[in-house]
């Protein structure tokens, strides 16, 4: 990255992130910023209503509408049941979930398919003074990249011993959403939030 005067733009005050990667960090003053090669912009930054009073942090999370098209599933094995859950997920316009903040891609892919399978939706808050936001450091290009392997992953883990997928997925602009999490040792744990 080109070395940039990091200033909010919305209330110049400097910023200091702690991930050399940051793609979108939150200001002092509340402003969302995203840092990219053209520069410094306020991004639209969506708060999650949590379920629970306790959190410590808000997570970046990734959200697009989107239809998976599977076009070609070889399996070793046969089970109907396996199937028939794959064309019931993504035979219909779903929502996509892909982990934004620090994460090994395996990791990501995982928590991406967890949620793909809960289709949770989010409600929206007030922009919330409580606990700090974790930087984003995944853009919404390699989010996108991401999501094969969130589809992979949940195709993988099937019991029908998964041997080819072809498939491309069709989805608009994701939105950024900050999800309420608590510490779990060295990493998070996202925290239930309003349906
Ligand atoms: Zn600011």
């Amino acid at each position: 990255m080109k070395l940039l005067a990091l200033r909010c733009p919305s209330c110049a005050q400097p910023l200091k992130p702690q991930n050399p990667e940051v793609i979108v960090l939150r200001c002092d003053c509340g402003t969302a910023v995203s840092l990219s090669d053209t520069g410094l912009n306020t991004i639209t930054l969506q708060f999650a209503a949590p379920a629970v009073e306790k959190f410590d942090a808000w997570l970046p999370l990734w959200l697009f509408n989107g239809r998976v098209h599977i076009t070609n599933r070889q399996t070793q094995g046969r089970n109907k049941q396996a199937e028939q859950d794959a064309e019931q997920l993504w035979n219909y316009p779903r929502r996509l979930y892909v982990p934004a903040w620090d994460l090994p891609t395996e990791t990501a892919s995982q928590l991406g398919g967890d949620l793909v399978q809960r289709q949770p939706s989010f409600e929206r808050t007030d922009q919330p003074e409580n606990a700090p936001f974790i930087e984003a450091v995944v853009t919404p290009e390699d989010a996108l990249k991401l999501l094969e392997f969130v589809v992979l992953n949940v195709e993988a883990a099937r019991k029908d011993w998964l041997k080819s997928l072809e498939f491309h997925i069709e989805t608009t602009t994701p939105q950024l959403w900050a999800i309420p999490a608590l510490k779990d040792g060295s990493g998070w744990r996202m925290q239930p939030v309003l349906k």
